[in-house]
Protein backbone atom coordinates (compact mmCIF):
# COMPACT_ATOMS: atom_id res chain seq x y z
CA UNK A 1 0.00 0.00 0.00
CA UNK A 2 1.18 3.83 -0.51
CA UNK A 3 1.84 5.31 2.13
CA UNK A 4 -0.69 8.94 2.61
CA UNK A 5 1.49 12.10 1.74
CA UNK A 6 1.57 14.27 4.55
CA UNK A 7 -0.09 17.46 3.64
CA UNK A 8 1.74 21.07 3.47
CA UNK A 9 0.77 23.87 4.65
CA UNK A 10 1.28 25.64 1.26
CA UNK A 11 -1.13 22.75 0.00
CA UNK A 12 -3.94 23.94 2.56
CA UNK A 13 -3.27 27.16 1.64
CA UNK A 14 -4.07 26.49 -2.18
CA UNK A 15 -7.03 24.33 -1.32
CA UNK A 16 -8.71 27.21 0.72
CA UNK A 17 -7.73 29.53 -2.56
CA UNK A 18 -9.30 26.86 -4.82
CA UNK A 19 -12.32 26.65 -2.40
CA UNK A 20 -12.79 30.03 -2.36
CA UNK A 21 -12.47 30.90 -6.15
CA UNK A 22 -15.02 28.44 -7.04
CA UNK A 23 -17.62 29.79 -4.01
CA UNK A 24 -16.67 33.36 -6.44
CA UNK A 25 -17.74 31.80 -9.08
CA UNK A 26 -20.98 30.50 -7.83
CA UNK A 27 -22.07 33.23 -6.02
CA UNK A 28 -21.20 35.77 -9.18
CA UNK A 29 -23.20 33.59 -11.42
CA UNK A 30 -25.87 33.85 -8.63
CA UNK A 31 -25.87 37.83 -8.85
CA UNK A 32 -26.11 37.80 -12.63
CA UNK A 33 -29.30 35.35 -12.49
CA UNK A 34 -30.74 37.49 -9.91
CA UNK A 35 -30.51 40.73 -11.99
CA UNK A 36 -31.73 38.57 -15.38
CA UNK A 37 -34.68 37.30 -13.48
CA UNK A 38 -35.68 40.52 -11.89
CA UNK A 39 -35.40 42.45 -15.51
CA UNK A 40 -37.07 39.51 -17.07
CA UNK A 41 -40.04 40.32 -14.51
CA UNK A 42 -39.97 36.79 -13.06
CA UNK A 43 -40.87 36.30 -9.52
CA UNK A 44 -38.04 35.71 -6.03
CA UNK A 45 -39.31 32.07 -5.81
CA UNK A 46 -37.88 31.80 -9.60
CA UNK A 47 -34.63 32.65 -8.35
CA UNK A 48 -34.47 30.53 -5.69
CA UNK A 49 -35.57 27.77 -7.60
CA UNK A 50 -32.82 28.90 -10.14
CA UNK A 51 -29.97 29.44 -8.40
CA UNK A 52 -28.35 26.19 -7.07
CA UNK A 53 -28.53 22.83 -8.85
CA UNK A 54 -31.87 20.64 -8.77
CA UNK A 55 -29.23 17.50 -7.41
CA UNK A 56 -25.65 17.17 -6.77
CA UNK A 57 -24.08 13.39 -5.93
CA UNK A 58 -21.02 13.41 -4.48
CA UNK A 59 -19.47 10.25 -5.57
CA UNK A 60 -16.13 7.94 -3.91
CA UNK A 61 -14.00 5.96 -6.55
CA UNK A 62 -11.89 3.46 -5.32
CA UNK A 63 -9.43 2.93 -8.15
CA UNK A 64 -6.43 -0.07 -8.27
CA UNK A 65 -3.22 1.64 -9.84
CA UNK A 66 -0.43 0.07 -11.53
CA UNK A 67 1.76 -0.50 -8.13
CA UNK A 68 -0.75 -2.34 -6.73
CA UNK A 69 -2.05 0.82 -4.11
CA UNK A 70 -5.34 1.94 -4.36
CA UNK A 71 -6.31 5.04 -4.04
CA UNK A 72 -9.77 6.58 -3.74
CA UNK A 73 -11.02 9.28 -5.85
CA UNK A 74 -13.83 12.33 -5.17
CA UNK A 75 -16.34 12.82 -8.29
CA UNK A 76 -19.19 14.84 -8.47
CA UNK A 77 -22.13 14.78 -10.78
CA UNK A 78 -24.33 18.13 -10.96
CA UNK A 79 -27.83 19.05 -12.39
CA UNK A 80 -29.01 21.85 -12.96
CA UNK A 81 -32.51 22.10 -13.41
CA UNK A 82 -34.46 19.59 -16.28
CA UNK A 83 -37.14 21.28 -16.88
CA UNK A 84 -36.71 21.42 -20.54
CA UNK A 85 -34.89 18.15 -21.04
CA UNK A 86 -32.22 15.96 -19.83
CA UNK A 87 -29.36 17.88 -18.22
CA UNK A 88 -25.98 17.82 -20.38
CA UNK A 89 -22.68 18.39 -19.66
CA UNK A 90 -19.05 17.62 -19.67
CA UNK A 91 -17.16 15.77 -16.95
CA UNK A 92 -13.58 17.39 -16.03
CA UNK A 93 -10.61 15.74 -14.89
CA UNK A 94 -8.59 18.02 -12.92
CA UNK A 95 -6.65 18.60 -9.34
CA UNK A 96 -8.74 21.72 -8.46
CA UNK A 97 -12.38 20.42 -9.34
CA UNK A 98 -14.03 21.77 -6.23
CA UNK A 99 -17.90 20.96 -5.42
CA UNK A 100 -19.24 24.35 -6.21
CA UNK A 101 -17.02 24.98 -9.61
CA UNK A 102 -18.61 21.92 -10.55
CA UNK A 103 -22.35 23.25 -9.06
CA UNK A 104 -21.87 27.04 -11.29
CA UNK A 105 -20.50 24.97 -14.52
CA UNK A 106 -23.78 23.31 -14.36
CA UNK A 107 -25.77 26.39 -13.99
CA UNK A 108 -23.63 28.01 -17.20
CA UNK A 109 -24.27 24.62 -18.97
CA UNK A 110 -28.79 25.69 -18.46
CA UNK A 111 -27.44 29.67 -19.56
CA UNK A 112 -25.80 28.04 -22.80
CA UNK A 113 -28.50 25.63 -23.64
CA UNK A 114 -31.21 28.43 -23.45
CA UNK A 115 -29.10 30.71 -25.48
CA UNK A 116 -28.45 28.12 -28.27
CA UNK A 117 -32.17 27.14 -27.87
CA UNK A 118 -31.63 23.23 -27.10
CA UNK A 119 -33.90 20.99 -25.21
CA UNK A 120 -31.51 20.50 -22.34
CA UNK A 121 -30.86 21.98 -18.95
CA UNK A 122 -27.23 22.11 -17.71
CA UNK A 123 -25.42 19.05 -16.16
CA UNK A 124 -21.36 19.43 -14.93
CA UNK A 125 -19.16 16.53 -13.39
CA UNK A 126 -15.64 16.26 -12.16
CA UNK A 127 -13.15 14.09 -10.68
CA UNK A 128 -10.53 15.52 -8.25
CA UNK A 129 -7.75 14.02 -10.01
CA UNK A 130 -4.22 14.86 -12.18
CA UNK A 131 -4.65 12.71 -15.42
CA UNK A 132 -1.08 13.95 -16.29
CA UNK A 133 0.57 11.66 -13.39
CA UNK A 134 -1.87 8.66 -14.37
CA UNK A 135 -1.46 5.53 -16.49
CA UNK A 136 -3.76 4.88 -19.43
CA UNK A 137 -4.44 1.70 -17.45
CA UNK A 138 -5.39 4.08 -14.16
CA UNK A 139 -7.24 6.30 -16.41
CA UNK A 140 -9.54 3.57 -17.51
CA UNK A 141 -10.28 2.46 -14.03
CA UNK A 142 -11.23 5.60 -13.04
CA UNK A 143 -13.36 6.71 -15.68
CA UNK A 144 -15.48 3.17 -15.42
CA UNK A 145 -15.67 3.60 -11.50
CA UNK A 146 -17.34 6.76 -12.17
CA UNK A 147 -19.97 5.72 -14.40
CA UNK A 148 -20.69 2.85 -12.18
CA UNK A 149 -20.81 5.49 -9.02
CA UNK A 150 -23.64 7.99 -10.98
CA UNK A 151 -24.86 5.44 -13.20
CA UNK A 152 -28.49 5.61 -11.28
CA UNK A 153 -28.62 9.31 -12.22
CA UNK A 154 -27.67 9.32 -15.94
CA UNK A 155 -28.52 7.86 -19.32
CA UNK A 156 -29.77 9.37 -22.58
CA UNK A 157 -32.74 10.50 -21.32
CA UNK A 158 -31.93 12.17 -18.05
CA UNK A 159 -28.37 13.32 -18.44
CA UNK A 160 -25.86 13.41 -20.95
CA UNK A 161 -21.72 13.67 -20.37
CA UNK A 162 -19.24 14.94 -22.63
CA UNK A 163 -15.25 15.62 -22.24
CA UNK A 164 -14.40 18.54 -20.95
CA UNK A 165 -10.94 20.06 -19.35
CA UNK A 166 -8.18 17.26 -19.11
CA UNK A 167 -10.88 14.50 -20.85
CA UNK A 168 -11.13 13.40 -24.43
CA UNK A 169 -12.55 11.21 -26.97
CA UNK A 170 -10.94 8.23 -25.25
CA UNK A 171 -12.47 8.55 -21.58
CA UNK A 172 -16.02 8.90 -23.43
CA UNK A 173 -15.27 5.32 -25.04
CA UNK A 174 -14.38 3.98 -21.83
CA UNK A 175 -17.76 5.20 -20.18
CA UNK A 176 -19.76 4.86 -22.93
CA UNK A 177 -18.56 1.21 -22.91
CA UNK A 178 -18.84 0.67 -18.90
CA UNK A 179 -23.05 2.13 -19.23
CA UNK A 180 -23.36 0.00 -21.84
CA UNK A 181 -22.00 -3.47 -19.91
CA UNK A 182 -24.59 -2.05 -16.64
CA UNK A 183 -27.42 -1.78 -18.92
CA UNK A 184 -27.12 -4.59 -21.09
CA UNK A 185 -27.88 -2.96 -24.45
CA UNK A 186 -25.76 -0.88 -26.48
CA UNK A 187 -25.91 3.11 -25.21
CA UNK A 188 -24.08 5.22 -28.25
CA UNK A 189 -26.84 8.41 -26.71
CA UNK A 190 -25.46 7.87 -23.18
CA UNK A 191 -22.47 10.30 -23.84
CA UNK A 192 -21.22 12.55 -26.56
CA UNK A 193 -17.38 13.59 -27.67
CA UNK A 194 -17.38 9.71 -28.72
CA UNK A 195 -14.66 8.67 -31.16
CA UNK A 196 -16.37 8.18 -34.48
CA UNK A 197 -16.53 4.82 -34.89
CA UNK A 198 -18.85 4.83 -31.61
CA UNK A 199 -21.07 6.96 -32.80
CA UNK A 200 -19.46 10.29 -32.50
CA UNK A 201 -20.34 13.25 -34.70
CA UNK A 202 -17.72 14.36 -37.35
CA UNK A 203 -16.75 18.13 -36.39
CA UNK A 204 -17.07 17.30 -32.84
CA UNK A 205 -13.56 17.45 -31.48
CA UNK A 206 -13.10 21.38 -33.54
CA UNK A 207 -16.72 22.38 -32.67
CA UNK A 208 -15.82 24.68 -29.72
CA UNK A 209 -13.05 26.08 -31.55
CA UNK A 210 -15.19 27.02 -34.42
CA UNK A 211 -18.29 28.44 -32.54
CA UNK A 212 -15.32 31.11 -31.40
CA UNK A 213 -14.40 31.60 -34.66
CA UNK A 214 -17.99 32.60 -35.66
CA UNK A 215 -18.29 34.44 -32.54
CA UNK A 216 -15.07 36.20 -33.66
CA UNK A 217 -16.59 36.90 -36.78
CA UNK A 218 -19.26 38.52 -35.44
CA UNK A 219 -17.87 40.56 -32.59
CA UNK A 220 -15.46 42.19 -35.09
CA UNK A 221 -18.40 43.11 -37.49
CA UNK A 222 -19.48 45.00 -35.20
CA UNK A 223 -16.30 46.57 -34.01
CA UNK A 224 -15.65 47.45 -37.59
CA UNK A 225 -12.31 45.39 -37.50
CA UNK A 226 -10.97 43.24 -41.01
CA UNK A 227 -10.19 39.71 -39.36
CA UNK A 228 -7.17 39.74 -42.27
CA UNK A 229 -3.82 40.58 -40.45
CA UNK A 230 -5.97 41.03 -37.21
CA UNK A 231 -3.22 40.53 -34.23
CA UNK A 232 -4.90 37.81 -31.87
CA UNK A 233 -3.72 36.36 -28.33
CA UNK A 234 -4.81 33.11 -27.31
CA UNK A 235 -4.91 31.68 -23.61
CA UNK A 236 -4.31 27.93 -23.83
CA UNK A 237 -3.01 25.66 -25.81
CA UNK A 238 -5.55 22.73 -25.34
CA UNK A 239 -8.58 21.56 -27.67
CA UNK A 240 -10.07 24.89 -27.74
CA UNK A 241 -6.94 26.96 -27.95
CA UNK A 242 -4.92 25.00 -30.17
CA UNK A 243 -7.78 24.58 -32.88
CA UNK A 244 -8.71 28.29 -32.57
CA UNK A 245 -5.18 28.99 -33.51
CA UNK A 246 -5.24 27.07 -36.26
CA UNK A 247 -9.01 28.64 -37.82
CA UNK A 248 -7.41 31.92 -37.30
CA UNK A 249 -4.57 31.53 -38.69
CA UNK A 250 -5.76 29.88 -41.92
CA UNK A 251 -8.54 32.66 -42.28
CA UNK A 252 -5.68 35.29 -42.56
CA UNK A 253 -5.38 36.76 -38.82
CA UNK A 254 -2.23 37.01 -36.87
CA UNK A 255 -1.96 34.84 -34.04
CA UNK A 256 0.91 36.39 -32.15
CA UNK A 257 0.69 34.52 -28.63
CA UNK A 258 -0.40 31.37 -27.37
CA UNK A 259 -0.06 30.14 -23.85
CA UNK A 260 -0.37 26.80 -21.45
CA UNK A 261 -0.27 26.07 -18.23
CA UNK A 262 3.42 26.70 -17.62
CA UNK A 263 4.09 29.91 -19.52
CA UNK A 264 3.50 31.82 -22.76
CA UNK A 265 4.89 32.56 -25.94
CA UNK A 266 4.39 35.88 -27.49
CA UNK A 267 5.42 37.49 -31.20
CA UNK A 268 4.37 40.48 -32.57
CA UNK A 269 5.18 39.25 -36.45
CA UNK A 270 3.03 36.21 -35.57
CA UNK A 271 3.73 32.75 -34.50
CA UNK A 272 4.78 29.92 -36.35
CA UNK A 273 1.51 27.88 -35.60
CA UNK A 274 1.94 24.89 -37.71
CA UNK A 275 4.91 24.28 -35.83
CA UNK A 276 3.23 24.67 -32.28
CA UNK A 277 0.57 22.09 -33.27
CA UNK A 278 2.63 19.87 -34.69
CA UNK A 279 4.91 19.71 -31.09
CA UNK A 280 2.09 20.22 -28.49
CA UNK A 281 1.24 16.95 -26.19
CA UNK A 282 -1.71 15.92 -25.57
CA UNK A 283 -2.64 18.16 -22.29
CA UNK A 284 -1.62 20.90 -24.74
CA UNK A 285 1.63 21.85 -23.32
CA UNK A 286 4.10 23.70 -26.21
CA UNK A 287 5.96 26.21 -24.10
CA UNK A 288 8.39 23.71 -22.35
CA UNK A 289 10.31 23.48 -25.48
CA UNK A 290 11.08 27.24 -25.15
CA UNK A 291 13.37 29.08 -23.46
CA UNK A 292 11.99 33.09 -24.18
CA UNK A 293 8.94 32.42 -22.59
CA UNK A 294 6.70 34.99 -20.47
CA UNK A 295 3.86 34.30 -17.86
CA UNK A 296 0.49 34.07 -18.81
CA UNK A 297 -0.28 37.14 -16.50
CA UNK A 298 2.40 38.99 -18.97
CA UNK A 299 0.39 37.72 -22.23
CA UNK A 300 -2.94 39.06 -21.34
CA UNK A 301 -1.84 42.61 -21.26
CA UNK A 302 0.19 42.34 -24.35
CA UNK A 303 -1.05 44.28 -27.39
CA UNK A 304 -3.55 42.66 -29.63
CA UNK A 305 -7.17 43.76 -31.39
CA UNK A 306 -8.67 40.21 -29.83
CA UNK A 307 -7.84 38.55 -26.75
CA UNK A 308 -9.14 35.03 -26.14
CA UNK A 309 -8.80 33.71 -22.77
CA UNK A 310 -9.13 29.58 -23.20
CA UNK A 311 -7.85 28.23 -20.68
CA UNK A 312 -9.36 28.68 -16.78
CA UNK A 313 -11.23 30.85 -15.11
CA UNK A 314 -10.47 33.91 -12.89
CA UNK A 315 -7.85 35.04 -15.03
CA UNK A 316 -9.14 38.98 -16.05
CA UNK A 317 -10.00 40.67 -12.61
CA UNK A 318 -9.85 43.77 -11.61
CA UNK A 319 -6.25 43.64 -11.19
CA UNK A 320 -5.21 43.04 -14.80
CA UNK A 321 -8.92 44.53 -16.52
CA UNK A 322 -7.24 48.06 -16.81
CA UNK A 323 -4.03 47.11 -18.30
CA UNK A 324 -5.77 44.85 -21.30
CA UNK A 325 -5.01 46.25 -24.58
CA UNK A 326 -7.52 44.23 -27.01
CA UNK A 327 -10.76 45.89 -28.57
CA UNK A 328 -12.49 42.50 -28.55
CA UNK A 329 -12.65 39.78 -25.56
CA UNK A 330 -14.18 36.33 -26.43
CA UNK A 331 -14.39 34.19 -23.69
CA UNK A 332 -13.61 30.39 -24.90
CA UNK A 333 -12.74 29.43 -21.13
CA UNK A 334 -15.71 29.14 -18.66
CA UNK A 335 -15.79 32.18 -16.80
CA UNK A 336 -12.22 33.70 -17.16
CA UNK A 337 -13.11 37.37 -16.60
CA UNK A 338 -14.86 38.00 -12.79
CA UNK A 339 -17.43 40.31 -12.76
CA UNK A 340 -15.52 43.44 -11.37
CA UNK A 341 -13.54 42.89 -14.39
CA UNK A 342 -16.60 42.61 -16.44
CA UNK A 343 -17.39 46.05 -15.44
CA UNK A 344 -14.17 47.30 -16.12
CA UNK A 345 -13.81 46.12 -19.48
CA UNK A 346 -17.52 47.46 -20.18
CA UNK A 347 -17.02 50.84 -19.09
CA UNK A 348 -13.78 51.16 -21.22
CA UNK A 349 -16.13 50.40 -24.20
CA UNK A 350 -14.01 46.48 -24.98
CA UNK A 351 -16.97 44.57 -26.28
CA UNK A 352 -16.64 41.02 -24.27
CA UNK A 353 -18.77 38.28 -25.96
CA UNK A 354 -19.12 35.95 -23.03
CA UNK A 355 -18.56 32.60 -22.56
CA UNK A 356 -21.59 31.32 -22.33
CA UNK A 357 -22.48 32.27 -25.91
CA UNK A 358 -18.91 31.92 -27.11
CA UNK A 359 -18.08 28.74 -26.11
CA UNK A 360 -21.39 26.87 -26.79
CA UNK A 361 -19.85 25.12 -29.70
CA UNK A 362 -19.39 22.56 -28.11
CA UNK A 363 -22.69 21.74 -27.01
CA UNK A 364 -24.03 22.51 -29.85
CA UNK A 365 -22.01 20.03 -31.94
CA UNK A 366 -22.71 17.28 -28.57
CA UNK A 367 -26.36 17.75 -29.19
CA UNK A 368 -26.15 16.90 -33.01
CA UNK A 369 -24.00 13.51 -31.84
CA UNK A 370 -27.16 13.04 -29.35
CA UNK A 371 -29.77 13.09 -32.32
CA UNK A 372 -27.63 11.58 -35.02
CA UNK A 373 -27.42 8.95 -32.15
CA UNK A 374 -31.17 8.50 -31.77
CA UNK A 375 -31.88 8.75 -35.06
CA UNK A 376 -29.04 6.34 -35.88
CA UNK A 377 -28.52 8.33 -39.23
CA UNK A 378 -25.30 10.35 -39.57
CA UNK A 379 -24.45 14.08 -41.27
CA UNK A 380 -21.63 14.94 -43.28
CA UNK A 381 -18.66 17.36 -41.51
CA UNK A 382 -20.63 20.14 -43.96
CA UNK A 383 -24.09 19.40 -42.58
CA UNK A 384 -22.77 20.07 -38.86
CA UNK A 385 -21.04 23.11 -39.67
CA UNK A 386 -23.34 24.23 -41.33
CA UNK A 387 -26.29 23.99 -38.53
CA UNK A 388 -23.63 24.91 -36.01
CA UNK A 389 -23.00 28.41 -38.23
CA UNK A 390 -26.72 29.10 -38.20
CA UNK A 391 -27.63 28.62 -34.28
CA UNK A 392 -24.07 30.53 -33.30
CA UNK A 393 -24.92 33.38 -35.81
CA UNK A 394 -28.12 33.77 -34.67
CA UNK A 395 -27.67 33.25 -30.57
CA UNK A 396 -24.87 36.15 -31.48
CA UNK A 397 -27.55 38.32 -32.62
CA UNK A 398 -30.05 37.76 -30.11
CA UNK A 399 -27.99 38.37 -27.49
CA UNK A 400 -26.05 41.71 -29.02
CA UNK A 401 -29.83 42.97 -29.79
CA UNK A 402 -30.85 42.09 -26.14
CA UNK A 403 -27.86 44.16 -24.85
CA UNK A 404 -28.48 46.90 -27.28
CA UNK A 405 -32.51 47.34 -26.31
CA UNK A 406 -31.80 47.02 -22.36
CA UNK A 407 -28.38 48.80 -22.40
CA UNK A 408 -26.54 46.31 -20.64
CA UNK A 409 -23.64 44.32 -20.98
CA UNK A 410 -23.41 41.06 -23.08
CA UNK A 411 -23.62 38.90 -19.81
CA UNK A 412 -26.16 39.94 -18.82
CA UNK A 413 -28.17 40.21 -22.05
CA UNK A 414 -26.55 36.50 -22.60
CA UNK A 415 -28.35 35.49 -18.75
CA UNK A 416 -31.53 36.88 -19.73
CA UNK A 417 -31.70 35.06 -22.75
CA UNK A 418 -30.37 31.83 -21.25
CA UNK A 419 -32.29 31.86 -18.14
CA UNK A 420 -35.85 32.64 -19.98
CA UNK A 421 -36.06 28.90 -20.99
CA UNK A 422 -36.13 26.90 -17.75
CA UNK A 423 -37.74 30.06 -15.97
CA UNK A 424 -40.61 29.45 -18.27
CA UNK A 425 -40.10 25.34 -18.62
CA UNK A 426 -40.11 25.55 -14.70
CA UNK A 427 -43.66 28.08 -14.74
CA UNK A 428 -45.31 25.50 -16.94
CA UNK A 429 -44.56 22.75 -14.89
CA UNK A 430 -45.88 24.51 -12.04
CA UNK A 431 -42.89 23.86 -10.26
CA UNK A 432 -43.02 27.71 -9.04
P1 LIG B 1 -7.72 21.27 -22.46
O1 LIG B 1 -7.52 20.46 -21.25
O2 LIG B 1 -7.69 20.62 -23.79
O3 LIG B 1 -6.60 22.46 -22.49
C1 LIG B 1 -6.43 23.33 -21.42
C2 LIG B 1 -5.30 24.30 -21.77
O4 LIG B 1 -5.19 25.26 -20.71
C3 LIG B 1 -3.94 23.63 -21.91
O5 LIG B 1 -3.16 24.27 -22.89
C4 LIG B 1 -3.32 23.84 -20.51
O6 LIG B 1 -1.90 23.83 -20.52
C5 LIG B 1 -3.85 25.24 -20.21
N1 LIG B 1 -3.85 25.52 -18.78
C6 LIG B 1 -4.16 24.67 -17.76
N2 LIG B 1 -3.97 25.30 -16.58
C7 LIG B 1 -3.54 26.56 -16.87
C8 LIG B 1 -3.15 27.68 -16.10
N3 LIG B 1 -3.15 27.62 -14.76
N4 LIG B 1 -2.77 28.82 -16.75
C9 LIG B 1 -2.75 28.88 -18.10
N5 LIG B 1 -3.08 27.85 -18.88
C10 LIG B 1 -3.46 26.71 -18.28
O7 LIG B 1 -9.08 22.06 -22.20
P2 LIG B 1 -10.07 22.65 -23.29
O8 LIG B 1 -11.06 21.61 -23.63
O9 LIG B 1 -9.30 23.34 -24.36
O10 LIG B 1 -10.84 23.72 -22.38
C11 LIG B 1 -10.29 25.02 -22.14
C12 LIG B 1 -11.39 25.90 -21.58
O11 LIG B 1 -12.47 25.96 -22.51
C13 LIG B 1 -11.99 25.42 -20.25
O12 LIG B 1 -12.35 26.53 -19.47
C14 LIG B 1 -13.22 24.67 -20.70
O13 LIG B 1 -14.20 24.60 -19.70
C15 LIG B 1 -13.65 25.55 -21.87
N6 LIG B 1 -14.53 24.84 -22.79
C16 LIG B 1 -14.08 23.77 -23.51
C17 LIG B 1 -14.95 23.11 -24.36
C18 LIG B 1 -14.51 21.94 -25.20
O14 LIG B 1 -15.35 21.40 -25.93
N7 LIG B 1 -13.26 21.57 -25.18
C19 LIG B 1 -16.28 23.53 -24.47
C20 LIG B 1 -16.69 24.63 -23.73
C21 LIG B 1 -15.80 25.28 -22.89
Amino acid sequence: MKTTALITNDQVQKQDLEESEALSLLSSTQSIIKEAIQKLGFSSDMYELLKEPLRILTVRIPVRMDDGSYQIFTGYRSQHNDSVGPTKGGVRFHPEVTEEEVKALSIWMSLKCGITNLPYGGGKGGIICDPRNMSFGELERLSRGYVRAISQIVGPTKDIPAPDVYTNSQIMAWMMDEFSCLREFDSPGFITGKPIVLGGSQGRETATARGVVISIEEAAKKRGIDLQGARIVIQGFGNAGSFLAKFMHETGAKVIGISDAYGALYDPEGLNIDYLLDRRDSFGTVTNLFTNVITNQELLVKECDILVPAAISNQITAQNAHDIKASIVVEAANGPTTLEATKILDERGILLVPDILASAGGVIVSYFEWVQNNQGYYWSEEEVAEKLRKIMVDSFKTIYETSQAHQVDMRLAAYMVGIRKPAEASRFRGWV
